[in-house]
């Protein structure tokens, strides 16, 4: 695709960027496709063509972004179909990225979109502040259908994901957990914000699986949310801030210690901390940290499937159990990571069923199924249907968002991979697979009863 930025413009590295980005496009379409927004709403400027010539548009002639290019941009989900789709390998990530900003930056929202998303950045990367929040949106649940009705949409939709009671707290840190046996790796594990108060099970099987394997687990010190929340709402400053909070606390323990990854069990952190080389490129003092943080920074899946483990060792049930495998988008668009989550359980003894449109995102996207509830409300319809269709006893993910997304949405149980993989290797079973039933009318029996 042409550009025509001018010399002065393409002085801005942000620019410079974008400008690369678009040159890149060739306007085949093939991305609209997969674009769940196009499939849904029909509009070429809900795809990912038509957005990117929105950009161009916004970008090329300097202008403060208007009503239209906000409502199609902010109808995006981010959730990378795109990319993996196009044939020229346009980085559409930083380029909505880019957008963002520049929207955040000129254009005046209405004060209810102000105020929410104003409380989201403010509650939800704070693991006390949301354990509040939830606690008093637990009495406050009961107005959802009034705030729907009165226009209030946004607040509904978050008050309906508010669970009627919070799990007990996990592990919590600074802390380092010993590895059983000779130790063969250190590893920082991310504790992440919303994942640790809405479901703490998930990073407390990593802790019993990775220390089982011989890894010494480090929570760190001064570590906080990764930055994705705020990022995704275009609020830069910020989300640069917790990813420095972060590259810092992790460059010393690299520094100290010695790390050789730094595990996430939240793929949309992953995919933000892979890019925090990218996100600080412009950062005299954190330019470099930050890029040896993106290398160091891996998905569980990811860091187990290159891990010299032998899972069969370990292996002590699996109960017959089919696993329907939905792949979160920022892993499989986002990080690339598809088949070794499939692999892992496999080798664990589950029998692995692959989701129809498996592509398409189930409406989550971080704050997106709050800020856009009626697209994210088809889209995790379709998604819990195909999810059913499989047949599966039980659902695994490795993304908090479509976990807490589509657990109401099907009943079907659902829970992270590195929950069944922990509990294939002798550790506990997960709560929500415990009214599972196996086997024949005969021989029935309850997972994890044993
Ligand atoms: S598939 Fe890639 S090159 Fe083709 S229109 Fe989409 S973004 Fe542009
Ligand atoms: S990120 Fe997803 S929703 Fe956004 S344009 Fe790409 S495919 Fe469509």
């Amino acid at each position: 695709m042409q550009t025509s930025f001018t010399l002065a413009q393409l002085a801005d590295p942000g620019i410079a960027e974008a400008d690369k980005i678009l040159r890149a496009c060739v306007h085949c379409g093939f991305c609209t496709a997969t674009c769940p927004t196009y499939v849904l709403l029909g509009d070429e400027l809900d795809s990912p063509r038509g957005r990117i010539y929105l950009i161009k548009e916004m970008l090329e002639h300097d202008r403060p972004a208007t009503v239209e290019v906000v409502k199609h941009i902010d109808r995006c989900l981010s959730c990378l179909a795109c990319m993996t789709t196009c044939p020229s390998g346009v980085h559409y990530m930083h380029l909505v990225d880019h957008a963002r900003v520049h929207i955040e930056a000129t254009y005046r929202r209405p004060l209810p979109d102000r105020l929410m998303r104003a409380l989201l950045a403010t509650v939800l990367p704070y693991p006390a502040r949301f354990r509040a929040a939830l606690r008093a949106g637990a009495i406050g649940r009961v107005f959802a259908p009034l705030f729907g009705a009165i226009g209030l949409k946004s607040l509904a939709a978050m008050l309906r994901l508010v669970p009627a009671r919070l799990p007990p707290r996990g592990a919590q840190g600074p802390r380092v957990f010993s590895p059983q046996g000779v130790r063969k790796a250190r590893v920082v594990l991310l504790q992440g914000c919303a994942q640790q108060v809405l479901r703490p099970s998930i990073n407390d099987a990593a802790i019993r699986l990775l220390t089982r394997l011989g890894v010494e687990v480090v929570l760190a010190q001064d570590e906080g949310c990764c930055g994705s929340l705020v990022h995704h709402m275009g609020r830069e400053e910020e989300a640069l801030t917790q990813a420095r909070a972060n590259i810092a606390a992790w460059t010393r323990e690299a520094d100290g210690a010695g790390l050789d990854a730094i595990v996430i069990t939240a793929s949309g952190c992953g995919t933000t901390v892979k890019d925090y080389g990218f996100m600080l490129r412009g950062d005299p003092e954190f330019a470099e940290q930050a890029m040896r943080i993106s290398r160091l920074a891996t998905d569980i899946a990811e860091f187990l499937a290159g891990f010299d483990a032998d899972f069969t060792a370990f292996r002590t049930r699996s109960d017959g159990l089919t696993v329907a495998y939905q792949s979160a988008c920022s892993l499989q668009h986002g990080q690339k990571i598809t088949r070794q989550p499939k692999d892992l359980l496999a080798k664990c003894g589950f029998a692995v069923r692959d989701v129809p449109e498996g592509h398409l995102c189930c409406g989550s996207a971080g704050t997106y199924n709050i800020l856009q509830p009626e697209i994210a409300a088809k889209l995790r319809e379709r998604k819990a249907n195909n999810l059913e269709r499989t047949g599966a006893n039980v659902i695994a993910t490795g993304n908090i968002g479509c976990l807490t997304r589509l657990q109401a949405a099907t009943a079907i149980p659902i829970v992270h991979t590195i929950e069944l993989l922990d509990w294939a290797c002798g550790g506990p079973a997960p709560d929500a697979l415990k009214s599972v039933q196996v086997g024949t009318d005969r021989a029935r029996r309850t997972v994890g009863a044993t």
